[in-house]
């Protein structure tokens, strides 16, 4: 059993790289940002709650998002484990993962975290933007607010995962086929 946590700012590749991981290993996906736009789209209360922040580019409380993470994890029967998109992205966040993993008598395998500069992020997110719909893509303004919120909250997550020796960084620029390739190899390795 393989536990994730594909890290990197927002465009630096995850939802791509976690596609090709699923059909490789069989994992089962665990986007924060996909459930909570799965919500959105639903107009659940969650849903709405989440909606002001991520309009603007602000992280959801953690209790939120640890709430939704957890019913998702007890929903799910016979995984070969998952990878965790968008989670953990606060180190309260990251301890509440390792807490509800125990439970479920599981424990993270590794964190990869995907490196690319914030040049080529902003292209990438623009570019997404023409087809995503998502109103965060879309505006220069909330990007850098999102870029921010990881530089400030999210990177001390890593350091979490490295004090435990769990943190390998890739190379995220290059092409998705040679991406995946050297996350393949790390995954092989645990
Ligand atoms: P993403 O698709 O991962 O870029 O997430 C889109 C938006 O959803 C973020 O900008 C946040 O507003 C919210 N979000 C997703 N995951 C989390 C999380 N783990 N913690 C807090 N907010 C989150």
């Amino acid at each position: 059993m393989y536990n994730i946590v594909l890290f990197g700012p927002p465009g630096a590749g995850k939802g791509t790289q976690s596609e090709k991981l699923i059909a490789k290993y069989g994992l089962t996906h665990l986007s924060t940002g996909d459930l909570f736009r799965k919500h959105l789209g639903e107009g659940t209360q969650l849903g709405e709650l989440a909606k002001k922040y991520m309009n603007e580019g602000r992280l959801v409380p953690d209790e939120v998002v640890i709430g939704m993470v957890e019913e998702k994890i007890a929903a799910t029967e016979d995984t070969k484990g998952f990878i965790f998109d968008g989670f953990p992205r606060t180190t309260a966040q990251a301890k509440a993962l390792d807490f509800m993993l125990e439970k479920h008598e599981m424990e993270i395998s590794g964190m990869i975290a995907l490196d690319v500069p914030e040049n080529v992020l902003k292209e990438r997110i623009k570019e997404r933007g023409k087809t995503s719909g998502r109103v965060d893509d879309q505006d220069e303004g909330k990007i850098n607010t999102r870029i921010k919120v990881y530089l400030d909250e999210t990177l001390p997550v890593a350091e979490y995962y490295e004090k435990q020796g769990k943190f390998t960084k890739i190379n995220g620029v290059g092409s998705i086929e040679g991406i995946f390739e050297d996350i393949a190899q790390v995954i092989d390795s645990y």
